[in-house]
């Protein structure tokens, strides 16, 4: 059977080539193709034209094409991060370096309730740049929030969720993926679920999905579970637990709770999913992580006299001190990482223990709420944080509703202290879990990071390698594909990847960047509604100008 496949294939590409002697632009050759449908890999070889794969196959007769031999080494779809905060750092670093070397041709944008507000000029100033990769953007709930009622902590009246739908429908219609929450931070936490759900039905007419950076991760964790299935449920949308983890040691192995309301909510018919980073440390700012969110209300002038204030400053730093131990501080104040710091930058690197002793004092769990208010006073820092357990990690990433996404952003190499996911979050999956570990398949990595994304964000022409769709097209080698960036040297290019083609053009090769910025603006499914309803006035134009 084999035999008579390959035979027939031969002679198809044997009778073609000489009439057409350029029919394909680049032909990639003895791949050891994942085709990201989770199939097992097969071995092929796959012709593009253009932006398009138009041919794969047992062989393909390159013609004059360009080849490239893969060796047997893998051949995948392009990587589909679903969050990413790729607006940190794509004007500066429009290569978007940090992520194709890890195999990323596609990045979303606008996760944890935070976007810009309208969306139009953000897509455009994106579709004017010439970069490597593709990019999307969600709407987000956070920032529709503050545009309509500011950081106040209260609800919305029926006036201004009106006008909160407004701008989610604009944001929909210029092209958004979904909404995106983040009911963590300020002002998402001042948010009700009803408020969020009325949003969520305007996303849903769009055809948009949710994705929420949940109310809170470690202590109210099951209940945040419960309140994204909620949302989903109630507004009528896929919904999705982004980056989704058990934050805190008191909480550890909670994720066998949170994956179970997940699978039941499946059972009864509510759509959703979630995606996470290979990690079991956390980053986000300190003041975010570790002071409770009302203490955070106002902004910085209203969090200073809160701190000036006495009675307010002990009832805050006794919530620092649960957060420490409890929570996102992981026990202990050196598992407080310090990534940048506005007011100094020489704490960069160093840990919460660190300062601690540095300001005069023991490192103490109290000691370290104090040194957090000091620090928060002088103007914060962001913070990696050093709380999870990789058996969570490994439970949430096998669950066949889990997909990969970094939460990274696009990083200048060399600058401040990022978390190590920037530069290594897919390359960690393929290595560290699928070759070391055994955590899972190849073929099922490969899945949640192309056409799982794909196909929740309602792209069909992409996360598949299949004649018909957008040639973004990575090639590494499994038995070296490894991340190297740690969180203490973060500057690290994962290794393993050979090449990485984006809409049908090579952008890394070698080692290194090519000169190619084929990447484009992605548009969610609400932006088509507008596109085919300009056609037609286009199509009477063009008869009347004919004879
Ligand atoms: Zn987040």
């Amino acid at each position: 059977m084999k035999r008579i496949l390959l035979v027939s294939a031969l002679l198809l590409t044997a009778a073609s080539p000489i009439a057409q002697p350029s029919a394909y632009d680049l032909v990639i050759r003895n791949a050891r193709i994942v085709d990201g449908t989770g199939t097992p890999w097969y071995r092929g070889d796959i012709a593009m034209r253009g932006d398009m794969i138009v041919q794969v196959a047992a062989v393909i007769d390159p013609g004059s094409a360009r080849v490239i031999d893969a060796a047997g080494r893998v051949v995948a779809p392009g990587f589909i991060d679903i969050h990413t905060h790729a607006r940190r750092g794509i004007f500066q670093v429009p290569t978007a370096e940090n992520y194709v070397r890890q195999g990323v041709t596609t990045l979303i944008e606008g996760p944890d309730g935070g976007s810009p507000v309208p969306l139009a000029p953000f897509l455009e100033k994106l579709d004017a740049l010439q970069k490597s990769v593709n990019i999307g953007s969600f709407i987000g709930q956070g920032s529709v929030r503050a545009a309509v009622i500011g950081n106040a902590d209260r609800k919305a009246t029926a006036g201004e969720i009106a006008q909160m739908q407004a701008l989610v429908e604009q944001g929909m219609r210029d092209g958004a993926f979904g909404l995106s929450t983040g009911l963590f931070y300020v002002p998402g936490s001042f948010t009700p679920t009803a408020e969020v759900i009325e949003l969520a039905k305007t996303a849903a007419r769009f055809g948009g999905m949710h994705k929420s950076h949940q109310r809170e991760e470690s202590v109210q964790l099951l209940d945040s579970v419960r309140e994204t299935i909620a949302i989903g449920e109630g507004g009528g949308l896929p919904t999705q637990i982004t980056h989704h983890k058990v934050i805190g040691k008191a909480y550890w192995g909670g994720s066998v709770e949170t994956l179970r309301l997940v699978d039941e909510a499946r059972a009864r018919g509510v759509d959703v999913t979630s995606d996470q980073y290979p990690y079991t440390a956390s980053s986000t700012s300190v003041a975010s992580a570790l002071l409770p969110a009302w203490a955070l209300e106002g902004g910085r002038e209203a969090q200073a006299a809160r701190l000036k204030d006495a009675a307010t400053r002990a009832k805050i730093r006794a919530e620092v001190i649960v957060a420490i131990r409890d929570a996102r501080g992981g026990g202990d104040p050196k598992n407080v990482q310090f990534a940048s710091c506005s007011f100094d930058a020489s704490l960069a690197g160093k840990n919460l223990a660190d300062l601690t002793t540095q300001r005069g004092m023991e490192p103490t769990i109290e000691h370290a709420a104090d040194a957090t208010l000091w620090l928060v006073e002088q103007g914060g820092c962001q913070g990696i944080f050093h709380a999870m357990s990789d058996d969570d990690v490994q439970r949430i990433l096998v669950h066949p509703t889990t997909m990969v996404a970094s939460d990274g952003a696009v990083v200048e190499f060399g600058r401040a202290n990022p978390h190590p996911r920037s530069y290594g979050t897919f390359a960690r999956v393929l290595g560290m879990y699928v070759r070391d570990k055994k955590t899972l398949r190849l073929e099922e990595a490969i899945r949640k990071m192309t056409s799982f994304p794909a196909a929740r964000l309602r792209i069909t022409d992409r996360g598949l390698l299949r004649p018909g769709t957008k040639a973004d097209i990575v090639i590494f080698d499994p038995a070296t594909v490894r991340d190297t960036a740690t969180f203490e040297k973060p500057h690290s290019y994962a290794e393993g990847f050979s090449y990485v083609l984006v809409n049908g053009q090579v952008v890394f090769e070698n080692g290194a960047m090519t000169a190619a910025r084929p990447g484009r603006v992605l548009y969610g499914p609400g932006k088509v509604t507008d596109g085919t309803a300009a056609k037609p006035a286009a199509r009477t134009t063009a008869k009347v100008a004919t004879p």
